[in-house]
């Protein structure tokens, strides 16, 4: 069996979302955020300056599914690792002809039979009483790194579990808050 592969540059263009925005929170753009992980293809983590998840996409070239791959890595970068639930991972096949005459050609040129393999993760937020909860990623640990949490709507937005660890050890060790610092 061919081994996963990355996806081709050409391809990974075709797959971006035309026009992303973030709807519900604040409406502004959302870019995405590439991921580094153990596996072949790649993950983007599309979010909002507030750092609202619209939707992260994994994508890889290849015949397996990968779900269960990229559940296990979503979960180990998650604060609790039930935030990511199977059933909230959607796999889409795309094969050449549905992703436009430039990736068709590259894709059938070698060889087409291969399809591209897309796991789109969207954890929709959830509302209790008047507040609403919505998942959120840090980009703060480190290039190529996220962690996912959920956390109430509010002004300015709660920090991850990390990001709180670490000022509450700031605290600790220099007898300061961050905030009197700051
Ligand atoms: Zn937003
Ligand atoms: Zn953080």
């Amino acid at each position: 069996m061919t081994p996963a592969r990355p996806v081709p540059r050409v391809v990974a263009a075709a797959l971006r979302p035309p026009d992303p925005h973030c709807y519900g929170h604040c409406s502004e753009p959302v870019r995405p955020h590439p991921v580094t992980m153990r596996l072949p293809g790649s993950l983007a983590v599309y979010a909002c300056p507030g750092g609202v998840v619209s939707v992260s996409v994994y994508a890889e070239w290849a015949a397996r599914d990968p779900s269960t791959l990229v559940l296990r890595e979503l979960r180990r970068r998650a604060s609790p690792a039930r935030t990511v639930l199977r059933r909230d991972l959607r796999l889409a096949t795309r094969h050449g002809p549905e992703l436009g005459p430039d990736p068709e050609r590259f894709l059938a040129e070698r060889g087409g039979e291969i399809p591209v393999r897309v796991v789109y993760w969207r954890r929709y937020p959830v509302r209790r009483g008047a507040v609403v909860h919505r998942l959120f990623a840090c980009f703060r640990h480190g290039r190529g790194t996220v962690r996912f949490y959920v956390a109430p709507d509010s002004d300015p937005p709660a920090r991850c579990p990390a990001c709180r660890r670490s000022s509450r050890s700031r605290v600790t060790s220099t007898g300061r808050s961050a905030r009197a610092r700051s």
